[in-house]
């Protein structure tokens, strides 16, 4: 079986802090590194690997140069190989544009490497563009069944098998392979990468492809293809005063809620 996992690299949450002169977020300060649910959708991978030798994991981001880095990361980790996608072609694309690119690159690659993805894992979104749409674009763009927001995926009998997560707890689905399933926060954590795999993977060439290698529309990529159009962006005020409860019997905080709320005629 051969799993494709797509992965975005994104500035680390974690070491982002707000500029208080500008209030703004710098993100260019802060480290990368790979989105934090395409993290769980690798180790989802490396499991179903760990399980069966014959699994083959390719990685690929649709980034910027500095993007090999977390494909590295990929392959310290269990991909068996990991690819770049990079072009200023590419640049200003939207989700739609960017899952385009990505399900073109999926071709390519399949030629190239002579096989077939059976299973395209995404994480469900990402800790900053945060759409959870490029997963499910890309089974659009590929003509896939797609299973989203999954925390448990088997494969049996050409077929996979998702526990995935509904407004109300979850639920069990299958579907025919090949598909693209998108990975939500899983019960195990990704595993850790060795000193020894780290530094193989420090040495690892990856390929870049290009738009010209995709056998894509280019009037359906970068800032003219991208059907999303960004009419503004502002820092939100921060809304000043309000009023605190701080009953600490629940009930009493509710009535005084109910009383603020209905003289104010709001209810
Ligand atoms: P989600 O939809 O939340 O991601 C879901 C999953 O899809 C991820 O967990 C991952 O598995 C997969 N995935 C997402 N992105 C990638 C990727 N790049 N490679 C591989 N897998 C991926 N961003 C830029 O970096 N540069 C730009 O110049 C740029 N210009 C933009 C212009 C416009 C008008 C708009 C609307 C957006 C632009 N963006 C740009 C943002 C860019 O479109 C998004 O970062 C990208 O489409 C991913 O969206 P997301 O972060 O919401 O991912």
């Amino acid at each position: 079986m051969n799993i494709l996992v797509c992965i975005k690299q994104v500035p680390d949450i974690n070491e982002l802090k707000v500029d208080a002169a500008t209030n703004t977020l710098p993100i260019d300060k802060a480290p990368n590194v790979v989105n934090t649910l395409d993290t769980y959708a690798l180790e989802t991978a490396v499991r179903l690997k760990d399980a069966d030798p014959e699994v083959k994991i390719f990685a690929l981001t649709m980034g910027p140069e500095q993007a090999k880095e977390a494909l590295k990361s990929c392959l310290s980790v269990g991909a068996d190989k990991a690819y770049r996608l990079g072009d200023v072609l590419l640049e200003d694309s939207d989700t739609l544009a960017t899952s385009y690119a990505l399900s073109g690159a999926a071709k390519v690659l399949e030629a190239r490497e002579g096989l077939t993805f059976d299973l395209i894992l995404c994480g469900k979104q990402t800790t900053d563009g945060d759409s959870a749409q490029v997963g499910v674009q890309l089974a659009e763009h590929l003509s896939y069944p797609q299973i989203t927001s999954a925390v448990e995926i088997s494969v049996d009998a050409g077929k996979v098998r998702a526990r995935r997560e509904t407004g109300d707890g979850y639920e069990v689905v299958e579907t025919a392979l090949p598909a693209v399933v998108t990975i939500s926060k899983t019960e195990y954590e990704p595993r850790y990468a060795s000193v020894k795999s780290k530094m193989a993977a420090n040495r690892a060439e990856i390929p870049v492809l290009t738009v010209a290698d995709l056998e894509i529309d280019t009037a359906l990529i970068g800032l003219n293809g991208s059907p999303t159009k960004l009419k503004n962006t502002y820092v939100p005020q921060r809304k000043k005063g309000g009023i605190k409860l701080e009953e600490e019997n629940g009930e009493i905080a509710a009535d005084k809620l109910a009383a603020l709320l209905s003289d104010a005629g709001i209810v």
